[in-house]
């Protein structure tokens, strides 16, 4: 029996892939022993780049930014063969790093020999040494032929996952998206954490800037309504309602004009601005009903009370996201629709003119004079 299970595993191996170089593990192609793998165009230093970790989709800005593009050019260039694949221009394909630019799909297939080879090549190259050119290159991760490799998995080598047996999926780092690791530097670099989400769940707004301090904690929605989240490319019976609330054409499709206006909506409205249907973007165009509010219950007097005491102590500013700035806005009394927890362009106008009207210095941020400003209005 034990002779038997042993046979099975041994043959599972084989049909599965190659045991590897190292024999460690499987591979989705089999592994040269020597790969050439690509050559960095500047001098590398000895130090190699942080090891990125997994950093899930949070926009979406779709396109090839200068890493990607640099990546694909120059393994186009020394493998000759392959497809460039696509870049993401949509972003409703589920959870995925092409909707922030942050990946590549090199279209090689398995059943092609020279395709084979020059994915086993690079993948070995890529791999190798506990994933050092990964590191050089800020590739989080792989994809190819029903198998993944991830630099910061990679003690466990090889890990099952499904298709990609006609395209190697590469998902790089913020720092590897944007071309600023030693690859192409030769300078190591600080680690780029990328758009950051005020809304725990959200989409980030879109950003090309690098951003070198870590997310902040994220914020629970102080506003809830049912409707999901809509991004770019979708086709959700949704959009074509947000389009009618929007007052554009009504192409039932998550274009590029229905970008524009969501973008235009939630600059007026006091959101952030996603360029996505977010929760709060829902919430906000459904003010009256559906909607589930931190404050429901208050009125602005009440509000400006809550806010003395509860946040009195704390100062809030452009971006402050939370009860607190949904506590401010219904005690400033600006409109439902522009009340949605995020310190914005609106709330700034509206603090600076109580402000204003109490003699306070306009300083656009609230503490307790200017709590105590609303409470006495
Ligand atoms: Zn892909």
């Amino acid at each position: 029996m034990r002779r038997l299970l042993l046979v099975a595993v041994v043959a599972v191996l084989c049909l599965g892939g190659v045991v590897s170089a190292e024999g460690a593990s499987t591979t989705p192609v089999p592994f040269p022993a020597k790969p050439v793998g690509l050559k960095a165009p500047v001098k590398l230093p000895t130090a190699l780049d942080a090891t990125p970790a997994y950093v899930p989709q949070i926009s979406c800005q779709p396109g090839t930014p200068a890493g990607v593009a640099k990546l694909r050019d120059l393994v186009l260039k020394t493998y000759g063969t392959g497809g460039a694949g696509n870049t993401a221009r949509t972003c409703n394909e589920g959870t995925s790093e092409h909707a922030d630019g942050r990946a590549w799909d090199w279209m090689v297939n398995v059943k092609d020999a020279r395709q084979k080879k020059a994915a086993g090549d690079f993948l070995a190259w890529l791999t190798a040494n506990h994933g050092e050119n990964a590191k050089r290159l800020g590739i989080m991760y792989v994809i190819h032929n029903k198998l993944i490799w991830a630099v910061y998995r990679e003690k466990e080598g090889w890990r099952p996952s499904s298709g990609h047996t006609d395209h190697i999926h590469i998902s790089f780092s913020w720092n590897g998206a944007r071309g600023n690791t030693s690859f192409w530097t030769g300078a190591v670099q600080k680690v780029d954490h990328g758009p950051c989400a005020y809304f725990a769940g959200q989409p980030a707004i879109p950003s090309l800037t690098p951003r070198f301090t870590p997310c902040g904690k994220q914020i629970s929605l102080v506003r809830k309504h049912p409707n999901a989240i809509a991004l770019f490319g979708s086709k959700a019976k949704t959009v074509v309602t947000a389009q009618a609330l929007l007052k554009i054409k009504q192409t039932k499709t998550f274009d590029q004009a229905t970008t524009y206006a969501v973008r235009d909506y939630q600059r007026a409205h006091d959101l952030p601005v996603t360029g996505m249907l977010d929760v709060p973007t829902w919430a906000s165009m459904f003010p009256a009903k559906a909607t589930n509010d931190v404050t429901a219950g208050y009125n602005a007097k009440q509000a400006a009370a809550y806010g003395l005491k509860t946040y009195g102590g704390t100062t809030l500013r452009l971006t402050s996201t939370g009860k607190g700035s949904a506590f401010l806005q219904l005690a400033l009394g600006m409109k439902p629709a522009d009340r949605n927890g995020y310190f914005g362009v609106v709330t700034l106008a509206a603090v600076k003119k109580l402000q204003a009207d109490a003699g306070l210095q306009q300083t656009g941020i609230v503490g307790k004079p200017e709590w105590q400003a609303l409470t006495a209005r």
